[in-house]
């Protein structure tokens, strides 16, 4: 319920802070903004400025004025303006937390988190249900924030969030009918003090669930195992193993068995890879936590497309084909980008440090990888972790790098942008590196037309 006398503090005029100021104005309450960077570098501030009260170019003492405060993810809490904040006592939360309090009750929550595949089994949850024919949104770290829609009123049936670690690290209430957690391997190292903190974060995701609510999990991660034993809601397992019998969703051979009687092709699905077998058989056991007809989700699960940016295939030139996986900024997202390949890989990595220990992909390379061309900030620790046990080139350049892989290709090769690190340190994001990249695949075609 709403509390109109509580002062909020909006921290971070991104996205999600500024939907949660705009939601508290339209249910009457009150919101000041902070923002550490100066107003000529926030797209809306004159707007802002004219519907709040905000400061711009660090985060004051006004702050702790507030009785709560809604903290952007990007954020981190050792700030110390939060230290102060929670010294006082002022109660932090996240956008995520703040929406839960203030939704209607007749909406359903499913909440995915996971290291990988969050955006595209979150985006599959939603379009399952709406091919049923049920009205969802999809909000969260995907798409809008989950505050900018009419949460607060009666009438959308499922709400699908897309949650990080971050936004869980700021939960005091958040109970999801259903929270799928799709595994936990390193990522995010430079934000948190122990890969145990990261996957303390993921696991707050079922704190509040009880007997009544779904916690969907990978069956074969042992880390996950690890992380919920203890959890209260009702244990709906998935898993990439042979006729799995402790699995509701696992795969036979080239299928994916779903309970007892429905059966689907991994060729019917639009997504490629055992890890995106996994993320379809997480959705599709999301929605049947809910709506339990195994046949209706096994049809509506097929017409969907992969997002782009993760295994995007973009063309192919001479007989060597281009995939963009510019949102592979971890380890693990780079391992799967390997293994859903039969053809040798001419593989593209590098770009800016998030902690991690490179070497964990030697034997995936070994196995898999032609050649690693490698750019970018982290060239020196990539050369280090794989330099004498893995064909590899260093090239400064994005563009020269990228042409040199596809002059060494022969007629059958993949080429493959899959980066293991976070863009930074030459884009404004993965979107911007992927559409590089897509631009320059478009030139390469275009100048090969000509031939
Ligand atoms: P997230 O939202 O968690 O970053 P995405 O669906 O956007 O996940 O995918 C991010 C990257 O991880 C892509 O490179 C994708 O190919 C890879 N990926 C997707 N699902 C998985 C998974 N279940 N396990 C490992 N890697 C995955």
């Amino acid at each position: 319920m709403f509390d109109t006398n509580k002062k909020y503090g909006i921290l971070g005029m991104a996205r999600s802070g500024i939907a949660a100021a705009y939601k508290i104005k339209e249910l009457g309450g009150t919101a000041f903004l902070s923002e550490q960077q100066w107003k000529d570098k926030i797209p809306s501030s004159l707007q802002l400025m004219q519907d709040f009260s905000c400061e711009f170019g660090g985060h004051t003492n006004k702050l702790l004025e507030c009785d709560c405060l809604i903290v952007s993810p990007g954020i981190p809490l050792t700030i110390p303006i939060l230290t102060r904040a929670q010294a006082k006592g002022i109660e932090l939360i996240s956008e995520i937390e703040f929406g839960y309090q203030i939704k209607a009750p007749d909406s359903k929550i499913i909440a995915v988190t996971g290291s990988n595949g969050k955006s595209t089994t979150a985006s599959l949850i939603h379009f399952i249900l709406e091919q049923m024919g049920y009205k969802s949104i999809l909000a969260g770290n995907i798409g809008d924030a989950f505050c900018s829609y009419p949460i607060h009123k009666p009438g959308i049936e499922f709400i699908v969030l897309e949650i990080s670690s971050f936004q869980l690290d700021l939960v005091s209430s958040f109970k999801p009918d259903v929270a799928v957690l799709l595994n936990i391997t390193p990522d995010h190292l430079n934000r948190y003090d122990s890969f145990e903190d990261y996957a303390a974060s993921k696991a707050r995701i079922f704190k509040y669930q009880d007997e009544n609510d779904s916690a969907v999990l990978f069956l074969d991660s042992p880390v996950v195992a690890r992380w919920t034993t203890n959890i209260q809601a009702r244990k709906l397992l998935f898993s990439l193993q042979e006729l799995q019998p402790k699995a509701y969703a696992c795969l036979s051979g080239k299928f994916i068995h779903f309970g007892l009687s429905t059966i689907v092709s991994i060729y019917d699905l639009g997504i490629r890879g055992p890890h995106n077998y996994a993320n379809a058989m997480a959705a599709m056991l999301a929605v049947h936590a809910l709506v339990p007809d195994s046949e209706a989700i096994g049809n509506a699960v097929k017409g969907f497309k992969p997002l782009t940016h993760r295994l995007e295939y973009v063309g192919s030139v001479r007989g060597v084909s281009f995939y963009n996986d510019s949102k592979a900024t971890n380890t693990d997202s780079v391992r799967s980008a390997l293994m859903s390949f039969e053809r040798p890989i001419r593989i593209m990595m590098g770009g800016s440090d998030k902690g991690e220990d490179f070497s964990t992909l030697t034997d995936v390379l070994q196995a898999k990888a032609q050649k690693v061309y490698i750019t970018g900030n982290t060239q020196d620790q990539m050369r280090q972790a794989w330099l004498g046990k893995v064909p590899l080139d260093c090239i400064d350049d994005f563009e020269t790098c990228l042409r040199t892989a596809f002059e060494e290709a022969l007629a059958g090769d993949v080429i493959v942008l899959s980066p293991a690190c976070a863009s930074f340190d030459h884009f404004q994001n993965f979107e911007h590196r992927g559409e590089f990249f897509k631009q320059i695949v478009a030139s390469i075609m275009a100048e090969n037309e000509k031939k």
